[in-house]
C-alpha cells in the first residue's frame, strides 16, 4: 500500500492542486449547462472532469480522510489475495479462469491507468451534423414525460499492453462515467503488441504482431500491422482505444453502419481481444 501511495505522489503537480479545485467548480457548474443543451456537449471538459476527479480522490485517499482505496475492504478471494500482496501480477490473474470482480485489483497491480472517453453520441446540429459527445441519450416515454438516461463508453489502458473497455447507463452523467469506468476496469485485457509488418521489421512493439479482426453486429473492423511512423490510420475512437493500449502504428479497415459508434468501439476491441492469448467473454 504506502509504496503505490508514494508514487503516485511522484506524479501529480504540487502546486496545481489549489486552481484544481476551483476549476473543478466551475466546470461542474459547466457540465450541468451543457447537459441541458444536449448534443452541444464538449467532450474535452468531460475528459479534464475526470482526470480532476480522479486526482481529487487520490488526494483524499492520501489524505486518509475519505479513502476510497485505504478503505479498501476486499470481498472476493481474489481481491484479499491482491492486497495482502499474495498477487503482484495482473498476468496471473489474466491467465487464470478468475474473473476480477473488484475494480481495486486493477488499480493495485496496474497503477497508472489512463481513463478516455469515447464519442458514442449522436451527432446533432444544424445542416446535417454537429460535434460527437460522450453520451449517448435515450428517452424512454412514460406517464410523467420523457425519462432521459445517459450511456457511456470508457476506455481503461496502462500505455503498455494493457487495455479495458466498459459501457454503463444510468439516469445521470456522473454515475454512468463512474460505472462505465469501473466496467472498463473488470474488462482489462492484455494485448500482444509486435512489429508485424513486412516492411518494418524494427522488432519494437509499436504495433500489432499479425492481423486481426472482430465483429459486432453488422459492423466489422479490421487491423494490420503498419511500419513505424505510419500512425494510427483509423477511425477516431479505434484510435483512442490503440493509443490508450500503446500501440502507435496500425492501418485498419471497417465494414458496415460504422455511423453507430458503440458497434465500431466493440468490435474493435474484439478484435484486441482476438490478439490476445488469454480471451475475455
Ligand atoms: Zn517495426
Amino acid at each position: 500500500m504506502p509504496e503505490i501511495r508514494r508514487s503516485r505522489k511522484v506524479e501529480k503537480h504540487p502546486g496545481e492542486d489549489e486552481a484544481k479545485e476551483e476549476a473543478q467548480q466551475e466546470s461542474l457548474e459547466i457540465e450541468e449547462k451543457q447537459i441541458k443543451s444536449a448534443g452541444e456537449v464538449k467532450e474535452e471538459v468531460y475528459e479534464e472532469d475526470v482526470e480532476k476527479e480522479n486526482k481529487e480522490e487520490e488526494k483524499e485517499s492520501e489524505s486518509g480522510i475519505k479513502g476510497v482505496e485505504l478503505e479498501w475492504i476486499p470481498k472476493t478471494v481474489l481481491g484479499k489475495k491482491v492486497n495482502s500482496g499474495e498477487i503482484t501480477d495482473i498476468d496471473q490473474i489474466l491467465k487464470s479462469p478468475d474473473r476480477i470482480m473488484e475494480p481495486q485489483i486493477v488499480d493495485k497491480l496496474l497503477p497508472n491507468l489512463e481513463v478516455v472517453l469515447l464519442n458514442i453520441g449522436q451527432a446533432k446540429g444544424k445542416f446535417g451534423g454537429g460535434k460527437r459527445n460522450i453520451w449517448r441519450q435515450t428517452q424512454k416515454k412514460t406517464k410523467e414525460g420523457n425519462r432521459i438516461k445517459f450511456a457511456t463508453f470508457a476506455v481503461v489502458g496502462n500505455k503498455n499492453g494493457y487495455v479495458g473497455i466498459g459501457f454503463a447507463k444510468a439516469k445521470e452523467t456522473v454515475p454512468a462515467r463512474e460505472k462505465a469506468i469501473r466496467n472498463a476496469k473488470l474488462n482489462i485485457i492484455k494485448i500482444p503488441r509486435g512489429c508485424g509488418s513486412w516492411d518494418c521489421g524494427c522488432g519494437e512493439e509499436h504495433s500489432i504482431p499479425y492481423k486481426t479482426s472482430g465483429k459486432s453486429s453488422s459492423v466489422k473492423v479490421e487491423l494490420y500491422p503498419a511500419p513505424k511512423g505510419t500512425g494510427i490510420l483509423t477511425e477516431s475512437e479505434v484510435k483512442k482505444i490503440l493509443d490508450v493500449l500503446g500501440i502507435t502504428d496500425v492501418y485498419s479497415k471497417t465494414y458496415g453502419q460504422t455511423k453507430t459508434k458503440i458497434n465500431v468501439v466493440k468490435a474493435c476491441f474484439d478484435a484486441l481481444n482476438n490478439l490476445s492469448r488469454f480471451k475475455r467473454k
